[in-house]
């Protein structure tokens, strides 16, 4: 079997920031697809996001230009994340105004045989929408987050909780990343989400999905998740990638 995709995306500085700190890249002939989300004082947020998505990007089509295929895109996404810690490394040498600049970052590529792997930091979300029912692929790397998995915090107590921000892991000048590594199936009719949290902290999940269902061109339905974030509040920037699974 083999598959095909179309794609679209969107970003909005939302309606109460300034400055829109997050990023997202499409390369939609080679398959890769990316979302970061960054943060740092001046202007030092987008500088990240932007760095990051750019480095990881490059490395992954230059990977797939390559013929790498299969579980040795794995290797090919730590090294995309690696790449983009080492750019933001000697970004924040060279121009202190940049230091203690961080990023999540979302990374996918698809292959035409019918798999999704991906690599992620931070708090940025990878869903599937499957026969209706929209699934996260994706662990936030938040401090909540860790506290429900201990057992130490319910999931309902999780969702208002005032440090549910904070996040645990990110990618920054401070540590050499760890990205969560996944490798799924993916069919035709599948939907693909990419997004920043000032989506889903805006929307509840069954109004993403709705969305996400709808019949519109792409474009357009990128769109009307943004526009519903913003119009729940918009509080942060949003970003989404939608991306439709064909045989
Ligand atoms: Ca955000």
């Amino acid at each position: 079997m083999s598959i095909g995709w179309e794609a679209a995306g969107a970003s909005d500085v939302g309606r109460v920031r300034s400055g829109n700190e997050d990023a997202f890249r499409m390369d939609v002939d080679r398959g890769v697809f990316l979302v970061a989300d960054g943060m740092g004082g001046h202007a030092a947020g987008e500088v990240a996001s932007r760095l990051a998505a750019d480095t990881a990007a490059e490395r992954l089509a230059a990977a797939v230009d390559d013929g790498v295929r299969g579980a040795a895109l794995d290797g090919a996404l730590r090294r995309g994340f690696l790449a983009a810690y080492d750019a933001l490394l000697h970004c924040c040498a060279g121009d202190p105004a940049t230091r203690g600049m961080g990023t999540t970052l979302t990374a996918c590529v698809l292959e035409p045989s019918g798999t999704l792997r991906a690599g992620h930091i931070g708090d940025s979300r990878l869903y599937r929408l499957r026969a209706g029912r929209l699934k996260p692929l994706t662990h936030d790397h938040t401090w909540v987050q860790r506290e429900v998995d201990a057992g130490r915090l319910s999931p309902a107590a999780a969702e208002d909780h005032p440090h549910s921000h904070i996040l645990s892991r990110v990618l920054s000048e401070d540590i050499s990343p760890e990205p969560d590594l996944l490798a799924t199936p993916i069919l035709p009719g599948d939907r693909l989400l990419l997004c920043s949290d000032g989506l889903y902290n805006m929307l509840p999940e069954p109004e993403i999905a709705a969305i996400l269902a709808g019949p519109a061109p792409l474009p357009a339905l990128a769109a009307s998740l943004v526009d519903a974030a913003n119009a729940a509040g918009g509080v942060d920037n949003v970003t989404v990638v939608i991306i439709v699974i064909s045989g």
